[in-house]
């Protein structure tokens, strides 16, 4: 897997180069976010994970989230940030990050996470068939929207928008487990691959953006339901409410 690491923090970005080369990875350094852009934009193949920095000289490490997922809605992007607030963490994934690590962290855990992010892109683009043979394509969701899943497309009427990989793996597992209660605990773990208790706010992020993205009214949700204190339930076809009787 070819990494890009954008860190201005040269002690550590050496450190994360020599572990990640290590484990067998490609690995490239950017120290600031302008060259971050212009490194993946001449990439040749592609990178297929980058490890961002937020704090950053010159451009932000979010302005270099949005820049490169708007070029690439299927790389990984990792946050490693020692900003820890969660408005931080909501920003992050609101610019298209994936997966959000506070410095500092544990290498053990950095490398646990980049080696589940390289099985599951092995899964996702490795043009192996899917987990599950019953794993349908496509999935419709209410009168107006289809998700083809081999494309990473959304149609809304005549509208096609591409799905990041994590906004993909997450609306296949909804669609695999529809009608059912998912803790955000579970969610985290069967779809991030990730244990750690930082995840429920990374799972009502995505939430609200795929709920953005395909509720017809985003505030009062008919899909993708919150279950109080536990998580969520996806329904891709909902009975039409009962009209009051005239
Ligand atoms: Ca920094």
């Amino acid at each position: 897997m070819k990494i890009l690491v954008v860190e201005d923090e040269d002690a550590l970005a050496k450190g994360l180069k020599f572990n990640f080369e290590l484990e067998g990875y490609e690995v490239a350094l950017a120290g600031d976010g302008v060259t971050a852009v212009r490194m993946f934009e001449a990439a040749e193949p592609s990178f297929e994970l980058i490890v961002l920095d937020l704090m950053l000289p010159g451009m932000s490490g979010y302005e270099v989230c949005k820049q490169i997922r708007q070029r690439d809605p299927r790389v990984s992007i990792l946050v490693l940030s020692a900003r820890t607030l969660s408005e931080d963490r909501a920003m992050a994934f609101d610019c298209g990050t994936d997966q959000y690590l506070s410095k500092p962290f544990a290498l053990p855990e950095l490398l646990s996470r980049i080696r589940n992010i390289e099985e599951r892109r092995r899964m996702l683009f490795g043009g192996a068939e899917p987990a599950s043979p019953e794993t349908s394509r496509e999935l419709r969701i209410g009168k107006d929207v289809v998700v083809n899943f081999d494309r990473f497309e959304l149609h809304v009427k005549d509208a096609i928008q591409t799905l990041t990989t994590m906004e993909t793996q997450l609306l296949r597992y909804f669609a695999q487990h529809e009608d059912r209660v998912l803790s955000r605990a579970q969610l985290m773990q069967d779809v991030w691959g990730d244990s750690s208790t930082f995840g429920s706010r990374t799972i009502d992020n995505f939430v609200m953006r795929l709920r953005r993205l395909i509720e017809p009214d985003p505030a009062n949700p008919r899909h993708f339901l919150s279950v109080r204190g536990t998580g969520y339930r996806f329904v891709s076809n909902p009975a039409e409410p009962t009209e009051p009787p005239a």
